[in-house]
């Protein structure tokens, strides 16, 4: 009896070490929405795993083609360029995915008072970092520009529910039904967004669910620093992905992740260096329309919804560092997080204890509860 179970373990075992051994994996590159992006599917076989990922390919593309601020046909484009009525308003109607990511941002923008904030496209274009003609504007610039910076005052005004809903693919992906449509908005004159902080999340959330209705299980994304996962490994065990040293060479951190995303923001890689040799980062203070200046390197947001994530790496690092940790426990620590200050130290939410390997000697390392 005790062998004939014995064997019965022992076939299952066989099966799935087989099963997981049969899986093929396919890794294909692209550079879209100004990043280098790499996806890695195990399917069945290596075509199946090489035609879901041109599906990922293909849907990012697309999605590029709605969100970018430089495609002249874009939609988002087409919202910053539109001309106002003699009210100063103009009315635009706007397809489901554009619906959803200002509905998504309107809440993000209360959310973290401000820090993250997609219309501040006018300052951002100002000091260059759009052209790379990069400048120094002067503070009156400045406080003009800041003028149209107030997101809350977009307004969704009318949904067209005759619309196809946004397909049902991100639905089964995510416990919060997608039941954008399009809709008429309407913006104020001169406010101009740009979804930079928040696009590549929502990019890699539709990559997750188009590489699952292809029938995938198991997957890796590598967004430029947005890393998105679908399931485990096909053996079963986590994922395990680096976090960059901001200071260059190997990463500084492991994280085992499943079914997660680990989303990366930092003043590391965009920046200029002005007349002044001041550093000058792409992330912005929506307050002083300034780059960002504090005592970070990188934050990293690992969660469950890319698009959350990505909003909220470039949000904390806003934030900085104490504002930052306040606002993790406001949320009811509904994420986690890894911080790296420019003072070679390390502090991070203590759930993630038995999923993060360090591999770099901080000088100081600290664990909020
Ligand atoms: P990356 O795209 O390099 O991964 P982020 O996700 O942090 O970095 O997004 C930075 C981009 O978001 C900037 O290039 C800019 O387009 C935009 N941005 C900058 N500051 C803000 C902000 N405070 N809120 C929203 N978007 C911002
Ligand atoms: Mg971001």
């Amino acid at each position: 009896m005790k062998n004939e179970r014995s064997l019965v373990y022992f076939l299952i075992f066989s099966c799935f070490l087989l099963m997981s051994c049969s899986q093929k994996m396919e890794s294909t590159s692209f550079t879209a929405m100004n990043t280098y992006m790499t996806v890695k599917t195990y399917g069945k076989n290596a075509k199946s795993a090489a035609a879901a990922n041109q599906l990922v390919k293909q849907e990012v593309e697309r999605l590029e083609k709605i969100f970018s601020t430089t495609i002249e046909d874009s939609e988002v484009y087409r919202i910053n360029n539109s001309v106002p009525d003699n009210n100063g308003f103009s009315t635009i109607s706007v397809m489901p995915e554009t619906t959803y990511l200002i509905e998504k941002s309107l809440e993000l923008y209360k959310l973290t008072n401000g820090a993250f904030n997609p219309a501040l496209y006018p300052v951002i274009k100002e000091w260059g970092f759009t052209t790379g003609d990069y400048k120094i504007p002067s503070k009156e610039k400045i406080s003009q520009l800041l003028e149209f910076s107030d997101f809350s005052k977009i307004e969704i005004s009318e949904k067209l529910m005759s619309a196809p809903p946004l397909d049902s693919i991100l639905k089964a992906d995510h416990d919060k039904a997608l039941s954008s449509t399009a809709s008429i908005i309407t913006k104020p004159i001169g406010m101009q967004l740009d979804f930079g902080a928040i696009g590549k999340g929502f990019a890699g959330d539709r990559a997750i669910a188009v590489l699952r209705e292809a029938g995938a299980k198991s997957g890796l994304l590598d967004f430029g620093g947005n890393i998105q996962v679908l399931g485990t490994k096909p053996d079963g065990s986590d994922w395990t992905v680096g976090i960059k040293n901001p200071w260059g060479g190997q990463p500084v951190a492991a994280v085992k992740l499943r079914d997660a995303c680990m989303i990366t923001s930092g003043g590391y890689e965009r920046f200029f260096i002005g007349e002044d040799e001041k550093k000058y980062i792409h992330i912005f203070d929506s307050k002083t329309g300034r780059p960002v200046e504090n005592d970070l390197e990188s934050v990293t947001i690992i969660c469950r919804e890319g698009i959350y994530g990505d909003a909220l790496s470039t949000s904390l690092f806003v934030m900085g560092l104490d504002k930052a940790i306040d606002f993790w426990q406001q949320r009811g620590r509904d994420f986690d997080f890894v911080i790296i200050t420019k003072d070679r130290g390390l502090v991070y939410s203590a759930s993630l204890e038995n999923s993060i390997s360090l591999l770099f000697d901080f000088d100081s390392v600290r664990l909020f509860e």
